[in-house]
């Protein structure tokens, strides 16, 4: 059998040292990919490309179709665009799923949590377009912008995926009371779509009462879908709410393109120290097997970090232990 393309992006910043860590986990599993490892963003500067999206790095996605992909920064305030929301567009990633489920041997307030939050990717407040700063610099805008197509195809994924996955409820998030037009039309679209789906529950929720009760009481979620920037806000949230951002993965799923990575960034204030919690990418890794239907495999990989957490064995310090990346993935790797 031929083996799958792969497309690599190491990242920067903890990147590289995370993704070496999943690498890691896939060699033992002895799985069979056609890697191609390509550079963008930062990494793709430094060496000496002049774009940070290089064309030969979109020529390599658009062959293989998967990607496995470490936190890239994003120059805050100026600089490029955000290569990850390029992507995005670039790859058609409308899709982005972060599942955050409670597991053993963490400093998490709560234990028993799994919730899925299902990010609409690709529009609203995270377009990038029309961002304009007056020459004076005291006025800026930023165009919000969100169709019926976005809206129809997001919330539609998020009731099949829960139906498929045998999940009970999904809860659409928005903020139509005050954003009528953007909220507004998603919600309308969302509450159509939801009534083809009347063997699962569905409740909506405003995304500032959504994150009180998400504190308060988050056993009573279950599929949370909502637009991309109230999804990326509160899945970090839920990230929190099991132990921290270390551990949460997550997936961009388009037609024909699909890529996995961490939820977490660069993490600068870590980076170069050989101590991040590699978690959240091996975990990312196992949404790619799943993705292709290699539930085994994903299985193992879920099971051997939850019991190498459970074991609290080489685990990096913001579990509480003194593990390196490394040390940890080697415990990992030991339990598959
Ligand atoms: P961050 O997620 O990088 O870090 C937030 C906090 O969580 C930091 O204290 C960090 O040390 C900690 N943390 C993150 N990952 C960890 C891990 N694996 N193990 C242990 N601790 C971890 O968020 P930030 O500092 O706001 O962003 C840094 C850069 O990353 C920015 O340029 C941002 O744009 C970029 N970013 C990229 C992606 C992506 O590539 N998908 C996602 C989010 C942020």
């Amino acid at each position: 059998m031929a083996s799958t393309p792969l497309t690599i992006i190491k990242g920067d910043g903890i990147g590289p040292d995370i993704v070496d860590a999943a690498l890691k986990v896939l060699d033992a599993l002895d799985m069979d990919f056609d890697r191609e490892y390509v550079r963008v963003g930062q990494a793709a500067l430094d060496a000496g490309e002049s774009d940070p999206l290089p064309q030969s790095a979109v020529r390599a996605i658009e062959r293989s179709g998967l990607v496995l992909k470490g936190p890239v920064t994003t120059p805050v305030g100026q600089g490029y665009r955000s290569v990850n929301v390029a992507m995005r567009k670039q790859f058609d990633l409308y899709a982005n799923v972060r599942p955050t489920l409670s597991l053993p041997g963490t400093k998490s307030r709560y234990e028993n949590l799994d919730i899925i939050t299902v990010r609409e990717n690709k529009g609203g407040m995270y377009s990038g377009e029309g961002q304009i700063v007056s020459d004076d610099g005291n006025r800026a805008e930023a165009l919000s912008v969100i169709t019926r197509e976005q809206s129809e195809r997001i919330v539609r994924f998020a009731f099949e995926m829960a139906r498929a996955r045998g999940r009970r409820k999904v809860t659409l998030t928005h903020k139509a009371n005050i954003m009528k037009s953007t909220s507004g039309l998603f919600l309308k679209v969302g509450r159509k779509i939801a009534e083809e789906y009347d063997d699962l529950e569905y409740e909506e929720a405003i995304v500032d009462a959504c994150a009180m009760k998400l504190v308060m009481a988050p056993e009573r979620f279950d599929v949370i879908v909502t637009t991309n920037l109230f999804g990326d806000i509160l899945s970090d949230l839920c990230a929190g709410l099991i132990g921290g951002l270390g551990l949460a993965p997550g997936a961009n799923i388009g037609d024909r393109c699909a890529m996995f990575e961490a939820v977490h960034g660069s993490a600068p204030d870590i980076a170069g120290q050989g101590i991040a919690n590699p978690t959240s990418v091996i975990l990312a890794t196992a949404l790619m097997l799943d993705h292709l239907g290699l539930d085994e495999q994903a299985g193992r990989i879920r099971r051997a970090v939850r019991d190498a957490m459970a074991d609290g064995d080489r685990t990096t310090p913001d579990l509480g232990g003194e593990g390196s990346t490394q040390g940890f993935a080697d415990a990992i790797v030991e339990r598959l």
